[in-house]
């Protein structure tokens, strides 16, 4: 049982989302979920390189985000725990860690 916290509030809030408006959280289309998410990024990418507005940007990010959300949901994941887990990981990290160039 996932709960129903933090970024797990979202999550559950995509699905119910998807579930009403017939999108597919089966397995079979993880690989199409996963190439959904690319669209969104690119979609952003491009609104940024036309000076779209930053809101027009935004709400790619978003749209984003909520795909991403759908399929940490379709995974069956703790979207929260792997959140905070991560972000503890990271701050642990030096500052600007595996940096050469960019960044
Ligand atoms: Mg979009």
């Amino acid at each position: 049982m996932i709960e129903p916290i933090g970024l797990n509030q979202k999550m559950l809030e995509v699905r119910a989302l998807a579930d009403g408006k017939g999108f597919s959280s089966d397995p079979a289309r993880i690989w199409e979920m996963l190439a959904l998410i690319h669209t969104e990024v690119s979609e952003a990418t491009d609104a940024y390189k036309k000076g779209e507005s930053f809101d027009h940007v935004g709400e790619e990010l978003i749209d984003a985000i909520i795909r991403i959300l759908h399929l940490c949901s379709a995974l069956d994941l703790d979207a929260e725990a792997l959140f905070e887990a991560k972000m503890s990981r990271n701050w642990e990290r030096p500052y600007k860690y595996n940096t050469v160039r960019g960044g």
